[in-house]
């Protein structure tokens, strides 16, 4: 038996989120991301549209000083040492880019300690175009790259799934997670779904309650994920 911790990225292990951020700063993020909340269209047409939308000052180089302003939890490194030091694996999952997820988890000096799962930004010296190495058909999530399936395709039947997120791109997720921390509209998704879930604010109080979890032999599986994770896996 082992324990994963999976980690979603935007507005999680970063202040703010940074995709929203970039599309601001480098394209359009209107009217777009209304029409995506509005339901018009996928996640995955949303970011056709925005990066078909990128400025040509868009490239790899600007992206990573654009980085250079953005800022991640404070909690995030003590968590991923933490997670070392008692063998808890570390996996990101988001719905967001490479671009710039790497250049900030390289910033932070645990890139590589993480596995990473994301959508991809592919660069061919003139422009960039999305792909989406996570995508499901089998998942009903609204998500690009489907968070459900991180999680069911890393951890064993007997394994603990840990998931800290904060948003709709996690909710597919959490159902099949044995504890989940929840913030903002994912905590509100939680309690809709009846999801039994930890509300946090920082990364600091994730490690802090797992930290106090492990001590008390207290970090179990959840008998509801265990067997929505064999119903999925099966339907896979
Ligand atoms: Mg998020
Ligand atoms: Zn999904």
């Amino acid at each position: 038996m082992s324990t994963h911790l999976f980690l979603d990225f935007d507005g999680t292990i970063s202040n703010g989120d940074i995709g929203d951020e970039l599309f601001r700063t480098f394209g359009s993020f209107e009217p777009v991301h209304s029409q995506l909340i509005a339901g018009d269209f996928s996640v995955a047409e949303y970011y056709r549209q925005s990066v078909a939308l990128l400025r040509s000052d868009c490239t790899p180089e600007a992206i990573v000083e654009f980085c250079d302003g953005q800022s991640l939890d404070a909690g995030f490194a003590p968590l991923v040492d933490w997670c070392a030091s008692v063998d808890i694996a570390v996996t990101v999952v988001s719905d967001g880019f490479d671009a710039y997820i790497s250049p900030l988890l390289k910033k932070s000096g645990l890139r590589d300690q993480l596995k990473v799962i994301c959508n991809v930004l592919e660069w061919n010296d003139e422009k960039f175009t999305p792909s989406f190495p996570g995508a499901s058909e089998s998942c009903t999530c609204f998500c690009a790259s489907c968070k459900r399936n991180a999680v069911i395709n890393r951890i064993g039947d007997q394994d603990i799934a840990i998931y800290v997120g904060d948003g709709r791109s996690d909710a597919c997720a959490v159902e099949y997670a044995d504890v989940v921390f929840a913030k903002s509209s994912l905590a509100a998704e939680c309690t809709r779904k009846g999801i039994p879930h930890h509300p946090y604010r920082t990364l600091s109080e994730v490690r802090i309650i797992l930290q106090e979890k492990v001590g008390k032999g207290a970090l179990r599986t959840r008998r509801q994920a265990q067997l929505a994770r064999k119903r999925a896996f099966e339907a896979e």
